[in-house]
């Protein structure tokens, strides 16, 4: 048995990097960046601005100063005009400044007759002007790999790209396995039960990038397991849920390997989660989740998305953690790495409940998970403890 990070090292070093694509900047929030690209424009790209009011030259602005209206500049309305000494233009917010003024004096500090305004109040001492160049100049790079946020989104816009290089989204093939699983929405016999964790599998892969195929059920025989991972071909990761134990009805190490699967490794020290294997089948990334719903999805977490991560071309790391504080005490850990189902309450967090791996209503429940290592010794309120978000 391994720890949970060396098991992380063996899937990073799985995850081979996906080529990138070009897509359109409306398509290109959540994905990462694949190479740099640079502003093809400065911005501002002239002095602008930042209030409305009248651009005129600050040596002359003092209290009671008047000035001849000039001219009138507003947002993609320049005015061409220099302004001269006595004069000032009218302008709003957005509109490049006239050459000649080097001030904008806010209305509500001036009143206006006809023509001419006066200055009624100098307590505003700024020259409300964006200088050009004073958010990003054309060159200015971002830089990859980045994982693009919205506002990346905006500021790439902002720089005239219209088409940005991505890493491809990964596709992952999900396998479900078992003779008591249907699918939601069929009717299951007295003896079976609906596969949740493909759908959970699928809801979180997909949040974090990956472009998710649902395969069908493999039943617990080899004929129905080969034939369905012989469908995960052309995927960039294998996905299996279930039969990874050690029971006579768990195929799939043995069924994989049968068809060439090269293993490295099997078994995590970890609760829940332990039957966990991985490895490459004819050349693709295999991971084999254990099937009780509350490990495949905390496996998930802790090992699916980071090494999707990776494979988007993300620096290889595990799931972020922070430190919170403990509201209730928590009984020493056994020798295996526990991720507790918890819920995270602003800087606190308590356990969720029962942590049998099997109960789908306390993951639910729960928004976090409270991370004990191999022999944790008992932990009273108000200590610190490691969390994943969930
Ligand atoms: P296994 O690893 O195949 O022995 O499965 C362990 C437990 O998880 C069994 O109770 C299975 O019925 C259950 N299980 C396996 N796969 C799924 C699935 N896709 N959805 C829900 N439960 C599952
Ligand atoms: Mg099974």
């Amino acid at each position: 048995m391994i720890s949970v990070a060396e098991a992380l090292d063996h899937l990073f070093s799985l995850a081979d990097p996906l080529p990138s694509e070009t897509v359109p900047l409306r398509a290109a929030a959540h994905r990462v960046l694949a190479q740099d690209v640079a502003a093809t424009r400065t911005q501002p790209p002239f002095d602008a601005s930042s209030m409305d009011g009248y651009a005129l030259k600050s040596v002359e602005a003092d209290l009671h100063a008047q000035f001849k209206v000039v001219g009138e500049a507003a947002a993609g309305h320049a005015w061409d005009g220099t302004v001269g000494p006595g004069q000032a233009v009218r302008i709003f917010t957005g509109a490049p400044v006239p050459a000649g003024a080097d001030r904008v004096v806010i209305q509500e500090n001036i009143t206006r007759n006809g023509d001419l305004i006066t200055i009624t109040d100098d307590s505003d001492t700024k020259s409300n002007i964006r200088p050009a160049g004073a958010d990003f100049a054309q060159g200015t790079r971002m830089t990859a790999p980045r994982l693009l946020s919205a506002g990346d989104v905006a500021l790439l816009a902002s720089m005239n790209i219209a088409e940005v290089p991505v890493t491809k989204r990964p596709v992952v093939a999900l396998i479900s396995t078992g003779d008591e699983l249907v699918v939601p929405g069929e009717t299951p016999g007295p003896d079976q039960i609906i596969a949740s964790n493909t759908f959970g599998l699928a809801a979180l892969l997909e949040r974090f990038g990956a472009e998710v195929r649902i395969l069908p059920i493999a039943r617990d025989n080899e004929a129905s397991l080969k034939t369905v991972l012989g469908l995960a071909r052309g995927c960039d990761l294998v996905v299996t849920i279930g039969g990874a134990s050690v029971g006579d009805h768990d195929l799939v190490a043995g069924v994989a390997a049968g068809m060439g699967m090269e293993q490295s490794f099997y078994k995590v020290a970890m609760r829940p989660g332990k039957p966990l294997m991985a490895g490459r089948l004819n050349g693709t990334p295999m991971i084999g989740l254990p099937g009780n719903p509350v490990s495949a999805m905390v496996c998930g977490t802790v090992f699916v998305v980071p090494m999707l991560r990776a494979m988007m071309g993300l620096p290889p790391a595990p799931a972020p953690q922070v430190k919170r504080t403990l509201s209730a005490p928590l009984g020493p850990n056994g020798p295996r790495a526990h991720y507790m189902r918890a819920i995270m309450d602003g800087d606190s967090v308590r356990d969720a409940g029962a942590q049998d791996s099997s109960l789908l209503s306390v993951l639910a429940a729960a928004n976090a998970l409270i991370l004990r290592p191999p022999g944790d010794p008992a932990r009273t309120s108000g200590d610190l403890v490691d969390v994943i978000m969930l």
